[in-house]
């Protein structure tokens, strides 16, 4: 979704928000009013609406924003512990630059328990996490389900802003971390999203001035893994070093 020079509206969203929350929006906006995940890179140019110190998912979802300014009928925020301070932030800017902005809090109560098939299943990484991320608005089974695998390698991480990190990694890759937790419908649950695969070498992939560095260096070092970040594109050592990571262990 590259061009903001249609008229048709949309619904942004970012993070997980409740289930619930977004079907009431989607009930007044309408249901047939496509849906945009607002952290994903959609080609929008830069703002300059926030410091560069601000990772590149929280400029994206102000990036999209303000290129979608106009056809955006509402904006559905995640400021939960589901996804971090800067949801929230993020959330009361939009909110004063004009935007609607419907917030949503993800809480306990609801987690759910959804089984973890894409997370532990045999397919290419960037695909099973662009299908975790399709579960947040659609939660029913999908078509084309891979089956288990035993895990050869880990990723443990928010889905990437650049994807190209993904494709390095076999299909034999589980996935860990926030992006484990969106599978599950357990968005804050930190003793899940903190669970990986005892023994098996994982790359712990944070966006750089993420908060969430502070957990994978941590579970880097207590799991003998591999903590990388990156800001905006991946570039040529990232690479290596994942490459390198994956071919060695
Ligand atoms: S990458 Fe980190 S700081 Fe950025 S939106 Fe995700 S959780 Fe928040």
């Amino acid at each position: 979704m590259k061009s903001s020079s249609s008229k048709k509206k949309l619904i942004g969203y970012f993070g997980f928000p409740r289930r619930d929350i977004l079907r009431d929006v989607r009930d007044r906006v309408g249901f047939d009013v496509p849906l945009v995940d607002l952290d994903v890179d959609h080609g929008a140019p830069d703002s300059g609406v926030l410091p560069v110190t601000t990772c590149r998912i929280i400029t994206n979802i102000i990036d999209n924003a303000m290129n979608f300014r106009g056809r955006l009928a509402v904006v559905v925020a995640a400021v939960g512990e589901g996804k971090c301070d800067r949801g929230r932030h993020v959330s009361f800017l939009l909110g004063n630059m004009g935007f609607e902005v419907v917030e949503s809090r993800f809480p306990p109560e609801e987690f759910e328990n959804r089984e973890l098939v894409f997370s532990t299943g045999h397919a290419p990484l960037a695909d099973k996490i662009e299908r975790i991320m399709e579960t947040v608005v659609d939660p029913s089974p999908q078509r084309n389900m891979p089956g288990p695998c035993e895990p050869t390698h880990g990723f443990w991480g928010v889905p990437p802003h650049d994807f190209r990190v993904l494709e390095l990694f076999p299909p034999t890759t589980h996935v860990y971390g926030w992006t484990r937790c969106v599978e599950a419908g357990r968005p804050g649950d930190m003793e899940l999203e903190c669970r990986v695969g005892e023994g098996v070498p994982t790359v712990f992939f944070t966006q750089s001035f993420c908060a969430k560095q502070d957990i994978a260096r941590y579970l880097a070092e207590k799991y003998g893994g591999l903590a990388i970040d990156c800001h905006r594109e991946i570039n040529d050592s990232i690479l290596a070093k994942v490459e390198a990571f994956i071919r060695l262990s």
